[in-house]
């Protein structure tokens, strides 16, 4: 009898234990989960499969997201291909104020177009090389020229003094062989400018037409790729500004340019993130190898240097 006794309290003491543990186990797990972002983050509405695409982010993007309300476009700009986790509160902001899509907003915000044009501007990172950025935001000092200018002969050119880099020059040499094989000509309009030059390129601009006008065509100086020696402005026999793209010469360079390391910087509908009007006729040397993904991708260089360069 006593036997028995001894062991039912056994039993019955092991199984409050178990209770006990079973208890103290569930309760610490429950709070862990609370603290948990994927608790906070079901809490204010975001469904599980939105809660899988926002784990790749950073600790302070997922605070920012706790801090907001319910937004189901968080995920749509998540899965954006130039999606920049920084950039996310801008977005937002942006998309809500403005008519553009998800897509166009990622592409905004990245090269920072969603500001005034020539504010919050900063040095052109020279470090670079052939790939910095010149645009209405990275600007090049005064004194600012390439170490490595050549001139260009007059064969290839309209006007006296033309000069570009030589690592562009040899790039527009084997394009101009290129198509010269093509029975096409291509003629460098204008190539490097000083600073002084692009000055009164614009000031011209700016006191016949304004300087609303004189923005959306010409760079103020300092901030014209003119000055960088890589951007060479391409004609042909017979054709101006205006007319060029109706020319075989720029079917064939919109079809052929990147194979020898140029792009056209300022695109047809690209204009609220370049900041400049299209110009058929201004081409921009990056490297065979960038110049190819920028083809391929249709995207500017504003935004495949906002992604593939400033961001790491
Ligand atoms: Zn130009």
């Amino acid at each position: 009898m006593k036997r028995r006794v001894k062991k039912s309290s056994i039993l019955v003491l092991i199984f409050v234990i178990v209770v006990v543990t079973c208890l103290i186990w569930y309760t610490i797990n429950t709070l862990n989960y609370h603290k948990t972002y994927q608790y906070k983050l079901r809490k204010i509405g975001y469904s599980k499969e939105e809660i899988e695409i926002m784990d790749e982010l950073k600790d302070n993007t997922k605070d920012y997201i706790l801090s907001i309300d319910y937004n189901k476009d968080i995920t749509l700009f998540i899965k954006e291909k130039y999606f920049i986790e920084t950039n996310l509160k801008d977005y937002l902001e942006y998309y809500k104020e403005n008519d553009y899509d998800i897509t166009n907003v990622v592409s905004i915000v990245n090269v920072k177009a969603n500001k005034e044009w020539y504010s919050d501007t900063k040095k052109t990172d020279l470090s670079k090389g052939h790939l910095m950025l010149t645009n209405k935001f990275n600007y090049l000092d005064n004194s600012y020229n390439s170490d490595n200018m050549v001139s260009v002969s007059k064969q290839y050119s309209y006007g006296e003094n033309q000069m570009l880099t030589k690592e562009t020059f040899n790039a527009f040499l084997n394009m101009f062989n290129a198509a010269k094989k093509e029975g096409l000509t291509l003629i460098i309009n204008s190539s490097y400018r000083s600073y002084e030059e692009q000055d009164e390129v614009y000031n011209d601009y700016k006191s016949s037409r304004g300087e609303e006008y004189a923005d959306k065509i010409a760079a103020r100086a300092g901030f014209s790729e003119h000055q960088t020696g890589m951007a060479v402005d391409i004609q042909t026999y017979g054709s101006t500004g205006a007319t060029f793209e109706e020319f075989d010469e720029f079917k064939w360079l919109s079809e052929n340019a990147y194979k020898y390391g140029f792009i056209l910087r300022y695109p047809k509908g690209k204009e609220h993130i370049t900041g400049y009007e299209y110009e058929s006729w201004h081409y921009r040397y990056v490297g065979v190898e960038v110049a190819e993904y920028i083809h391929n991708n249709n995207i500017t260089f504003d935004e495949y240097y906002a992604y593939f360069i400033e961001k790491n």
